[in-house]
């Protein structure tokens, strides 16, 4: 099995901008940009995609939301509006296969998106 990079990641094996990190949680700035802004929120268990989820999974995901609205006040992109976006499966653009949340703000942001 390929090595996961987003777990490479959260073990410091593959280097990163970090923007928040905790026991469960990191966060770091997308190495290929979609916005000013650009910050990716993931969990550190590995799950694959949205798709993996069960009802146990709730408090996590609810956790990751909220961080997300911290990340984004802390990063001053409130005011101005900012987005959220999780790619689930290949077809919907999903390249990584451990789940993340894509934080993109500082610039007007269009719908509906690609
Ligand atoms: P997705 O296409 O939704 O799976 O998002 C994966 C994201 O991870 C893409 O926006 C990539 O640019 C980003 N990415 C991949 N490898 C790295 C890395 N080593 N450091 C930072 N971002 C990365
Ligand atoms: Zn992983």
């Amino acid at each position: 099995m390929p090595k996961c990079v987003f777990c490479e990641i959260a073990g410091g094996r593959i280097p990163s901008r970090r923007a928040y990190e905790d026991e469960d949680f990191f966060a770091f700035h997308d190495i290929n940009p979609q916005a000013p802004t650009h910050v990716l929120l993931v969990p550190r268990r590995h799950v694959e995609s949205l798709a993996d989820l069960t009802a146990d999974d709730a408090p996590m995901l609810g956790r990751l939301a909220i961080l997300a609205t911290t990340l984004a006040r802390e990063l001053g992109l409130e005011a101005a509006g900012y987005r959220l976006v999780v790619n689930c499966g290949e077809g919907a653009g999903q390249t990584v296969p451990h789940l993340h949340l894509h934080l993109l703000g500082g610039r007007a942001l269009r719908w509906p998106p690609g």
